[in-house]
């Protein structure tokens, strides 16, 4: 079965996109655990942080450096956000395509569960 976020990435299921590129997306999460919880990820399907690549480098760091952009449009300037990547299953990633989760509009703690 085809990945859950290619599908979004095709149009094939539909997502409330808040951005995207040639080489990125960003839409909310379907099961928000903060007022605000937003998946970024690359358009390209990558399993996991674990499988990167060096031609990998230019998708990624566009990737990092659009998530100040995102914080703003959110609505969270000047918050605490929680950025959050998921590697593998015994880390809790559940879609095995690259995705960070950005949370905000709450409090968090730490350690993570
Ligand atoms: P992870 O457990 O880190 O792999 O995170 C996967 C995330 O994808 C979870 O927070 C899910 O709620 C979210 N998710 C799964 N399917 C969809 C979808 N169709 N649209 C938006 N978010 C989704
Ligand atoms: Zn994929």
């Amino acid at each position: 079965m085809k990945c859950m976020f290619c599908k979004i990435v095709n149009r094939e299921i539909s997502s409330e996109i808040i951005y995207e590129d040639d080489k990125i997306m960003a839409f909310y999460d379907i099961n928000p655990q903060a007022p605000v919880h937003v998946l970024v990820i690359p358009r390209k399907h990558i399993a996991s942080i674990a499988e990167l690549e060096e031609d990998d480098r230019a998708v990624m760091g566009h990737l990092m450096v659009k998530i100040p952009e995102f914080i703003i449009s959110l609505g969270l300037a000047g918050r605490g956000v929680r950025i959050v990547n998921n590697c593998l299953a015994e880390a809790g990633q559940s879609v095995f395509h690259i995705h960070f989760h950005v949370l905000g509009g709450r409090t968090f703690g730490w350690p993570p569960g």
